[in-house]
């Protein structure tokens, strides 16, 4: 998943870099409204973290203009403490939650993920297709009970698959949300990284979680268990 933080206050933006990435997103940062806009309107984000006090232009104006532009990912705001009206105006503006300053990482984190999940039309944190569960928070897979072992990138395509099960994604699409901007991109790599994930999950080939819509893209093809 790929989250834009939109933070003047430099040693709070280099925090929330981290501990995102770590918590397996893939980053981008902008230190005032400006910049904020431009990568916001230009990279394709699964959901943005804006500060509301913010120099250049104001969060809440960065918040309008991208709602205005028909950018519909999720957004998280950060809010003074006890400015009531900022939460009123900044939710008004088309922004989905928010965080009143301090706050702990935790719960950054935990409301994120509730708002991709629900941006995926998921109510709960553990995602369940068929026999495969994927659950959120622990970051953890199971097919029929049992733990599969995947590494960073692949936890992270099949996250986004599953998030989005039924729907097209394209090869496009998951290069861009695995990697940063300068990574170079090679859609190979997709394919490589796709067919290990089939591998784990179905290794009879009997199950085939993952389809191959030739030149559109992948599909996570197991019905959604929608009763937990
Ligand atoms: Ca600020």
């Amino acid at each position: 998943m790929r989250v834009l933080v939109v933070e003047d206050e430099a040693a709070l933006r280099d925090n929330l870099k981290e501990r995102l990435a770590d918590a397996g997103f893939t980053v981008d940062v902008a230190r005032d409204g400006k910049e904020g806009l431009f990568a916001a309107l230009e990279y394709p984000l699964d959901v943005a973290i804006i500060d509301l006090g913010l120099p250049n232009v104001p969060g809440l104006e960065v918040i309008r203009r991208l709602r205005a532009a028909r950018k519909s990912y999720p957004i998280l705001i950060l809010t003074a403490r006890d400015n009531w009206q900022d939460k009123v105006e900044g939710l008004q503006a088309g922004a989905d939650d928010y965080v009143a300053k301090p706050f702990q990482f935790e719960e950054v984190l935990a409301r994120l993920q509730a708002l991709l999940r629900r941006a995926g039309g998921w109510s709960t944190p553990q995602l369940t297709c068929g026999p495969v569960v994927l659950d959120t928070r622990a970051q953890a897979v199971h097919v029929n009970g049992a733990a599969l072992e995947l590494t960073t990138f692949e936890y992270r395509i099949l996250e986004h698959l599953m998030l989005r099960a039924g729907d097209v994604i394209s090869k496009t699409e998951l290069t861009e949300r695995l990697y940063d901007q300068d990574f170079e991109r090679d859609s190979n790599v997709i394919e490589v990284l796709v067919g290990r994930l089939r591998r784990k999950l179905d290794p009879q080939d009997k199950l085939r979680p993952i389809e191959t819509l030739r030149g559109r893209g992948y599909r996570f093809a197991l019905p959604r268990d929608t009763s937990s």
